[in-house]
């Protein structure tokens, strides 16, 4: 078993809201910097950027992870990973036909830019990927996990866009191994507001939209092999793969 840095949850230059700066180069060369072993872009409710940023990933030696922070109805935000892009590919289509009609407004959100292996812009999405799809937290998960896909709810112990800020617990049907944890998460502290995350695996990312953040959070995994089926494994603690917590006996968890 070997322990994999990861990151799980950034977004690049798709988000209105991330910095021009994201680059695939520039986010891959930082990553590898801070010495992460597995990257997944999540960009808000698209994967119009994933491929250029897997190719990138794979030139800094770094795994790939295809991944999207989809926002549901009740407008919770929730990652959605895959292992390969077939079935991330057909899973983004669905989804962004879900979103609601509503045109980006660039001049206030900012642009949301499609871009070749060279960086070249080669078309901005019209369509606001800071919004809703239709689909509910329940039927997200649902397609998620019916395409092949690994869900998590992100950023638990933020003060919005979160299963807890939006419905007030985690439905116990969820059927949700993990969740994410903002960068600066203290997690005792949430554990003690929230007792009933302590059974669910706790997944720290940056959430970077600037370069300066990639590495500011991060989940180490005791893996065999530095991919998505491993990291799933982990979440659910079988057969010895499991995440490397600063913050609690490792044996007990
Ligand atoms: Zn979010
Ligand atoms: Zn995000």
């Amino acid at each position: 078993m070997q322990l994999y840095k990861t990151d799980l949850h950034l977004h690049s230059v798709l988000s209105p809201c991330g910095g021009l700066e994201m680059s695939p180069q520039a986010v891959m060369k930082k990553a590898s910097e801070m010495g992460i072993d597995i990257i997944a872009i999540t960009d808000h409710n698209s994967m119009a950027n994933s491929c250029v940023y897997q190719r990138a990933a794979v030139k800094f030696g770094l795994n790939y992870i295809y991944g999207v922070e989809i926002q549901t109805a009740e407008e919770i935000h929730v990652i959605a990973l895959f292992d390969n892009w077939k079935i991330a590919k057909e899973f983004n289509k669905e989804l962004f036909n879900s979103l609601l009609p509503i045109d980006n407004d660039a001049e206030y959100f900012g642009d949301q830019i499609v871009i070749d292996d060279d960086e070249n812009i080669i078309r901005s999405i019209k369509k606001a990927l800071l919004n809703s799809s239709i689909w509910t937290f329940e039927t997200t998960l649902k397609k998620i996990r019916n395409s092949g896909g690994f869900a998590f709810p992100a950023h638990v112990d933020a003060h919005t866009n979160n299963v807890i800020s939006q419905l007030g617990f985690i439905p116990p049907d969820a059927n949700i191994t993990a969740v994410g944890i903002t960068a600066n998460c203290d997690e005792k502290e949430l554990i003690r507001q929230y007792p009933f995350l302590q059974d669910y695996a706790l997944i720290r990312n940056s959430d970077a939209h600037y370069l300066n953040d990639i590495g500011s959070g991060i989940t180490e995994f005791y893996l065999k092999e530095p991919n998505l089926s491993e990291i799933i494994l982990a979440c659910k603690k079988k057969n010895g793969r499991k995440i490397k917590y600063k913050w609690r006996n490792n044996d007990k968890q």
